[in-house]
């Protein structure tokens, strides 16, 4: 068996296996278009393959079998001369004297619980509109807000009715929430640009067909390019989830936020996948001693860096861009891809629909090593120097440096008691570009801020665990927390880079200290909509923070040069730093500069505001006019300085406009918290 697997190994790795059999033709899968239906399939390994067809998901008995005739480069195809939209199908594969039965891995539809595909008539999904749905325009920065579909409605106070609750639908429904506002209105509200939806492709762990308790992020693919049934509201005719699943997007789009879309192309739900019965041993990657890996720590890991593995990912990709209007793509353990898959992933979304109009980014690690194909290199972290500028990494080094290791409960970072940080938190404010990390990102751009996603400890949790060890009570409201998880958004909402929470973050979400809920009940997972209220001035604090981080074109900056706008970075005192930043823009911008101090120590801080020279020397090309200190006058005394500058967000208020109370020593920055204050531009 060894043997064999590494002859094989060899044999998929070769120059003549790509000659002979890679396959580049878009149209593997069931194509049924108007009068004629199409069934392709790659399987170069196959002796002979049998078509079968069923009048619907469930009946044993096929209605037709039928020869697969072989085509070219390991294609196998049947056409028929009418349109089979609803036909269910599956195949008989025959290779090595075996025989196995396999749903289609290319399947754009499937039955309940996915172990049969359905031939669907794609045009015939659209919900109404739906060819005239396009994403919102952008509005100058990303805000994207990670959340998973049955979290977002399952509370009976999230306003939804009982039939769409954790569903697909539960995002159509309008005017929700009563008192106050939940679901979708909730989220217009908030002012975030994106959501983020965890995986909703279909997936192995929930029963379709059982009862509505169960509960999976879904990180565990069996049908790549069909969506999850569990989230639809039949899961008998197939081509429910399709539709549903498009107007939960076009809702999204119509209230002005775009959507992305958390894929799974690292490891399968198990290693008896469609893909491994289709052409065994060619989908997954091995060790020397014939077991599969294990990077992801999910039992195999998808060879990424093969010809057809990296066309059937990129094709997949393509197709929910086109097919469900996806506005973007976050990439589970992309450190188990590769470079080269990501960057040509990157190349062909710009070529079909614009640079950068997709967005692109993932999780640069793995869980473990994986043997990589030769000639390729890992989409990790110490590689973001060879990824397209446009692929973006969760910056964990920000994200442990706010708030402590995701490991360690008791860990602190800078707002909960962490100690020798300042320099890190100032290297965190330019997204690592000006060093300090142990890679160099090429822009901010690549860079996701963050201190809470669906993985760990919600930051609440996070917080309560780490400063009230002894005596954690999650649904106490303590003071000191409400402060640090206000200083730890305030300072990602004023670092370079995209932006990114968990859902609930902004309401201390909590999960009762779980920090791996991948399967716990609903009501643990769910969002609490009430606490939007309970906690409506953490809502506020963020809402503020994001409404005025779109006014900001300095920290909003993604080019390479960005760093440069921050200067005057200075470390006050232990706990206490504060920097520049140069907001000047090609548009005219309220502010031409920013001034922001983070106090994460116990006692109020005096910090002096910047010299009135200072912004001369700093000046630089990338805001596209100059900027002339003169017409600031030279002779600035402290009351024109106190004019000249307001509060823009404190520990309080964030998208406030309060006169800056400058005394003689500088402004006071209380314990705890975060200043950012804005010098008028001239002529505001
Ligand atoms: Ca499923």
């Amino acid at each position: 068996m060894k043997k064999k697997i590494a002859e094989s190994m060899a044999f998929f790795a070769s120059g003549e296996f790509d000659r002979k059999f890679r396959y580049d033709g878009k149209d593997l899968g069931a194509c049924c278009r108007d009068g004629r239906t199409v069934f392709k399939v790659w399987s170069p390994l196959a002796e002979r393959i049998e078509l079968r067809l069923y009048k619907d998901g469930f009946t044993e008995e096929a209605y037709l079998r039928k020869q697969m005739q072989a085509d070219t480069k390991g294609v196998w195809k049947l056409e028929f001369p009418e349109n089979l939209h609803g036909i269910y199908y599956d195949y008989l594969v025959q290779a090595d004297g075996e025989e196995t039965c396999t749903a289609d891995p290319y399947a754009v539809g499937c039955n309940c619980n996915g172990g049969r595909s359905m031939a669907v008539d794609l045009s015939r999904t659209n919900p109404p509109g739906f060819e005239e749905d396009r994403a919102p325009e952008e509005c100058g920065e990303r805000i994207i807000y990670e959340l998973h579909i049955k979290d977002f409605s399952y509370d009976a106070e999230s306003g939804i009715p009982v039939e769409y609750r954790g569903k697909y639908k539960a995002f159509t429904v309008k005017g929700t929430g009563g008192a106050y506002p939940t679901c979708v209105e909730y989220l217009k509200n908030l002012g975030i640009t994106h959501v983020h939806l965890l995986p909703f492709f279909d997936y192995g762990s929930v029963d379709e067909a059982g009862d509505e308790r169960q509960f999976n992020w879904g990180y565990d693919p069996v049908n790549y390019n069909v969506p999850e049934g569990s989230y639809a509201t039949d899961v008998n005719d197939g081509t429910v989830r399709i539709r549903e699943c498009k107007e939960m997007i076009q809702a999204l789009h119509e209230n002005g936020i775009r959507v992305i879309m958390d894929v799974v192309y690292n490891h399968t739900h198990q290693a008896d996948s469609w893909l491994q019965r289709m052409v065994p041993g060619y989908y997954y990657r091995y060790r020397e001693d014939g077991s599969l890996s294990n990077g992801s720590a999910c039992g195999n890991d998808i060879a990424a860096g093969r010809s057809m593995v990296d066309n059937y990912i990129a094709d997949s990709v393509m197709y929910w861009a086109k097919e469900y209007h996806m506005d973007g793509f976050r990439f589970d353990l992309m450190g188990l891809l590769t470079v080269e898959l990501m960057n040509r992933i990157r190349a062909e979304l710009d070529a079909e629909f614009g640079p950068g109009e997709k967005l692109l980014y993932g999780e640069p690690w793995s869980a473990d090593d994986s043997p990589m194909e030769k000639g390729t290199r890992a989409a990790q972290k110490g590689n973001a120097g060879y990824l397209n500028e446009g692929i973006g990494i969760f910056s964990d080094d920000t994200r442990d440096v706010i708030k402590g290791s995701v490991f360690y409960a008791g860990d602190p970072g800078f707002v909960n008691g962490g100690e020798g940080l300042e320099t890190a938190v100032l290297h965190a404010v330019t997204g690592w570009k000006d060093g300090g990390a142990c890679f160099e990102p090429k822009s901010c751009g690549q860079i996701i801020n963050y201190v809470s996603a669906h993985d760990n400890f919600t930051l609440w949790d996070k917080l309560v665990l780490s400063m009230h060890r002894e005596k954690a009570d999650f649904d106490r409201k303590y003071d000191d927390v409400l402060a640090a998880n206000k200083l730890a958004a305030f300072i990602y909402f004023t670092c370079q880079g995209n932006l990114f929470l968990q859902a609930g973050e902004e309401f201390g979400r909590t999960k009762q200290g779980e920090d791996n809920s991948y399967c716990s009940s609903p009501e643990l997972n769910m969002l609490h909509w009430n606490r939007t209220v309970e906690y409506g001035d953490l809502v506020s604090y963020y809402r503020g923070l994001i409404r005025l981080r779109k006014q900001l074109p300095g920290l909003c900056d993604k080019s390479p040069g960005a760093a440069k706008r921050i200067m005057d970075g200075k470390v006050q005192g232990d706990g206490v730093v504060s920097f520049q930043v140069d907001n000047r823009d090609s548009q005219p911008s309220l502010w031409d500069e920013l001034f922001i101090v983070y106090n994460a120590s116990d006692k109020e801080h005096a910090v002096s505001l910047p010299d009135k020279d200072e912004p001369a020397e700093a000046c630089h090309a990338v805001s596209g006019r100059r900027y002339n200190l003169q017409m600031l006058g030279t002779e600035i005394d402290s009351g024109r300085q106190a004019e000249s500058w307001e509060v823009l967000a404190d520990g309080k208020e964030t998208d406030c406009r309060k006169p800056a109370e400058i005394m003689r020593n500088g402004i006071r920055v209380a314990p705890h918290s975060g200043m950012l204050l804005g010098r008028k531009s001239e002529g505001v």
